[in-house]
């Protein structure tokens, strides 16, 4: 009987863990997906017509696919912060330590973090109004190039790799002046993703992002979607549970949330945020089930009163 109760928990678990993962990468991808081919119907040609100077569309577009990617991983987050297991099994990923948090005081502080979107807003809008992207990219013609999505995001985080690496070897004044502020936290959850410093935010995304764009060129679907992807996953990895798509990313090189805790508590390896392609090909990769302090202890979770 009790057997057959676990298993059937185990079924519901999969079920929803499955559910989510399928219903939520497509929600937070929702702007590029539904108007790269019907655009033509919703907005006026002049507005995207790319022959003459930068029109606002694409980048506007492009900020509110961002958002509207937030707007469903704050709902995702918000159902696991309650508890409700519609989102799959809540496992911590530090599990002899927790950390109690207000989640709209959370949700305030991650939304209003002038280092984190305001920094890279006014990034994507300089650059794209000053005409400082290669042509390609203010053409709305072909829809979302999935092939030059995924080379977007592995040289951005190939770049974003070397620059965290740079952060913490080059020396400690540009450590502590740079990435220091973001390695308080230990034991992180979802919103202390861009939780950090300017200089850090410039170093790692900003300047990264600004090469990346001149290897790849693609058009304003692919860029949006490449863009959308990434800050919302570097978003995720930072979670304090394991997200039900974990499994299928740690088999395929894709970073997890563990991946990136074991960073956060170990400092020295796991530099990459997207892949650990970069780690293990350098030596830096650590399997978070090798990490001591992810291994459950006998004695009761402790609470954090520092981050
Ligand atoms: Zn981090
Ligand atoms: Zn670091």
């Amino acid at each position: 009987m009790i057997r057959n109760t676990t298993k059937g928990t185990k079924l519901w678990d999969s079920t929803m863990g499955f559910s989510a993962t399928i219903i939520l990468w497509p929600l937070i991808l929702s702007v590029p997906l539904f108007l790269q081919h019907t655009y033509m119907n919703v907005f006026r040609p002049e507005w995207y017509d790319s022959s003459q100077m930068p029109k606002p569309l694409g980048l506007c577009l492009g900020l509110l696919s961002v958002s509207v990617g937030q707007v469903f991983v704050l709902c995702y987050q918000y159902l696991r912060w309650k508890g409700s297991k519609c989102t799959g099994k809540l496992v911590s990923v530090q599990p002899n330590e927790y950390r109690i948090y207000d989640y709209c005081e959370a949700a305030q502080e991650h939304l209003s973090q002038p280092e984190g979107f305001a920094l890279i807003g006014c990034y994507l809008a300089l650059t794209w109004m000053l005409h400082l992207m290669p042509e390609s990219y203010y053409s709305f013609d072909g829809g979302v190039q999935w092939d030059k999505v995924v080379a977007c995001l592995l040289v951005q985080d190939l770049l974003q790799y070397g620059m965290h690496r740079a952060e913490h070897k080059v020396s400690k004044e540009f450590y502590r002046a740079s990435h220091e502020p973001h390695h308080r936290f230990t034991n992180p959850r979802l919103f202390d993703a861009f939780n950090g410093s300017f200089a850090d935010t410039f170093f790692m995304i900003v300047l990264p992002l600004f090469t990346t764009k001149s290897i790849v060129h693609c058009n304003v679907w692919t860029y949006m979607a490449f863009g959308t992807l990434y800050a919302n996953w570097l978003c995720l990895i930072h979670s304090e549970t394991h997200h039900p798509w974990d499994w299928l990313f740690q088999a395929c090189g894709l970073g997890t949330a563990a991946d990136h805790h074991v960073h956060h508590k170990l400092f020295c390896y796991n530099y990459g945020h997207l892949f650990s392609y970069w780690d293990r090909a350098c030596g830096t990769y650590r399997h978070p089930q090798n990490v001591r302090q992810f291994r459950k202890n006998e004695k009761a979770p402790k609470p954090l009163d520092k981050p």
